[in-house]
């Protein structure tokens, strides 16, 4: 009967259950992972469309995990979640965006840095002055720092999304709406809303400049964003063909593989050094 019963776990254990116990591993390791200095930052380069000049990079997070490998986003953010751990991640993830850019312009290379926030992270009662405290103890030009927030994230609670984004522009930090396209902003409220800066979603870019939809969205939404005096970024910019449509167009600033793929802080600087800007 034993190995009857055995033998019937190993047959039929629901891959839901296998699953289930697979993520409360990772979230529990997920808990400690910043006590082991298990989280790392890639910098992502963004540069200025019209000459190539090197204006920014967004943090991307890994997590190295001592079993797994190097994970992406993807496999541990909504988990990360779900289970509030985002706040310290999140947390830590700005710490360490604003240390290394402190390190960039005291060695004379101004870089802005963007960082992606998640909702929890944002709705903190505490989220301002958190980012006060950061500039303060890093003494970063709050400038520099540029907080990618979404749409949804901008939609829910309008009153006191304004509220908190007027309080960060106050501080001087930048804020940019990420995956721009993809989510429900209303245009009359993107009007209200204090914002500097406006990513196309990759979604967009990919498809450019053959199919013809794609092609006028993201025509669109370059202009909507000069209309609004806003900086226009894109996403996921691959190819020559697809960085010409966008430069022709008047998009700012690009991003993307075709650009450059997102380094470490010492792979990134032998990236500026061994490029010619054009
Ligand atoms: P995102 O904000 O849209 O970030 C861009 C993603 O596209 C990155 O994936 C980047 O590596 C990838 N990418 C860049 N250029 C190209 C390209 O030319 N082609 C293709 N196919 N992909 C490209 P990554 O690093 O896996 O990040 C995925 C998502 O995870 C991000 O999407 C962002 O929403 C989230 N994320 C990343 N870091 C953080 C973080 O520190 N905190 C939070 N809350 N979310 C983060
Ligand atoms: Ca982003
Ligand atoms: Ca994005
Ligand atoms: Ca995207």
């Amino acid at each position: 009967a034993k190995a009857r019963g055995r033998a019937t776990s190993a047959f039929f254990e629901p891959r839901q259950v296998s699953l289930a116990r697979d993520n409360l591993m990772l979230e529990s390791q997920l808990g400690h992972a910043i006590e082991h200095e298990e989280f790392a930052l890639l910098f992502q380069p963004q540069v200025r469309a019209c000459d190539g000049q090197f204006v920014g990079v967004e943090a991307l997070i890994r997590w190295n995990h001592p079993q797994r490998g190097l994970l992406v986003p993807n496999e541990f953010i909504a988990l990360a979640e779900q289970h509030r751990l985002i706040v310290p991640i999140g947390a830590w993830v700005l710490r360490e965006a604003a240390r290394q850019a402190r390190l960039w312009h005291a060695a004379g290379t101004p870089l802005t840095v963007a960082v992606n926030l998640s909702t929890l992270q944002f709705q903190a009662p505490d989220f301002v002055a958190s980012i006060e405290a950061l500039l303060a103890e890093t003494g970063l030009p709050p400038g520099w720092l540029e907080l990618e927030l979404t749409e949804r994230m901008l939609m829910d609670d309008v009153p006191g999304v304004l509220a908190r984004l007027a309080q960060l522009r106050q501080l001087g930090v930048k804020l940019s709406v990420d995956d721009f396209g993809t989510g429900y902003s209303s245009l009359s409220h993107l009007k209200e809303l204090p914002i500097d800066k406006m990513k196309i979603d990759r979604s967009f870019v990919q498809e450019l400049p053959q199919q013809r939809e794609s092609a006028a969205i993201a025509g669109a939404i370059i202009e909507l964003a000069r209309g609004l005096g806003l900086t226009v970024v894109a996403e996921g910019v691959e190819t020559e063909a697809q960085r010409e449509f966008l430069l022709a167009h008047g998009c700012d600033q690009l991003q993307g593989m075709g650009i450059g793929a997102p380094l470490d802080a010492a792979a990134l600087q032998a990236w500026q050094q061994a490029r010619t800007p054009r």
